[in-house]
């Protein structure tokens, strides 16, 4: 069991999802007594982005706000877009540029557009000086080609939901990327080749995240009759992967908690509060 003062940080909760509008205090609530006291708040659109913000300002030192636009919604990005995403980038509540990134899985928008709009959000992140909170799915050598080019152009940048092969996981290491882990780990149709890549993740990189409401961990007894993730279950997603690294979990708790806090700038917490 988690030490009764362990501080869990979920590095991705979509928690402008429609899904979480009428309890939203009742899921945070659940979560503070999961341990799971901060939360990074997804944006994934440019007014999913302007929500996030707006969570985040209403809950201080709880949610905090990613600002960018899914690969999935690339053919909705304009100029427009662009100059209204430069200026969330540049509020202290914005902690990352993204989710940006390439999704050739599903190709909501065509390839070249995912490319070009990747890119530009790339260059937000550079010249706001932000990390960068990326999604990769089946695009994994456009997407590494892309980002090597601007990686020692910003400070920090994580491959979320990692779900990827060994290989791919070699190359964002070696381009010093930082690595989120989701319960997709605990997923036994697609996600246990996962199980013994997270050993080989380095402790100051490897960074742990729900998802919510998406990706619900198929090892959570019971199940919720709802079927919605929760940022409360972060606390079983670090247990499966303090396990599967062979370590005690409030040594991966404490390791994932302070490598996200030095990842996204945000202060220690992992004393008993006063
Ligand atoms: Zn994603």
């Amino acid at each position: 069991m988690l030490g009764q003062f362990m501080q869990l940080l979920d590095i991705g909760a979509n928690l402008t999802h429609e899904s979480f509008r009428h309890d939203l205090d009742a899921v945070l609530q659940r979560a503070h007594a999961q341990g799971v006291s901060r939360m990074m708040v997804t944006g994934a659109s440019l007014d999913g982005s302007t929500h996030a913000l707006a969570l985040a300002r209403a809950h201080p030192d709880t949610l905090f706000a990613t600002a960018g636009v899914h690969p999935h919604h690339a053919i909705d990005y304009d100029d427009a877009t662009d100059g209204h995403l430069r200026e969330l980038a540049l509020d202290p509540s914005v902690r990352a540029i993204g989710e940006t990134g390439l999704d050739y899985n599903r190709n909501y928008s065509p390839q070249d557009v995912q490319l070009r709009v990747f890119e530009r959000q790339l260059q937000i992140a550079v010249d706001a000086r932000k990390p960068l909170f990326l999604h990769q799915r089946d695009a994994h050598k456009d997407f590494i080609a892309l980002l090597r080019r601007y990686r020692d152009k910003v400070p920090a940048a994580v491959v979320h939901c990692f779900t990827d092969s060994g290989d791919a996981l070699r190359d964002y290491l070696a381009l010093d990327c930082h690595i989120g882990i989701t319960g997709w780990i605990c997923d036994e149709r697609r996600g246990t080749h996962l199980r013994e890549l997270v050993r080989g993740i380095p402790a100051n990189r490897l960074m742990i995240e729900t998802d919510a409401p998406y990706l619900l961990p198929r090892t959570v007894r019971p199940q919720p009759a709802h079927r919605r993730n929760e940022p409360m279950y972060l606390r079983h997603i670090c247990e499966e992967i303090a396990r599967d690294r062979g370590e005690p979990v409030e040594i991966t708790a404490e390791n994932s908690t302070a490598t996200a806090e030095a990842f996204f700038g945000l202060p220690a917490r992992d004393a008993p509060q006063q």
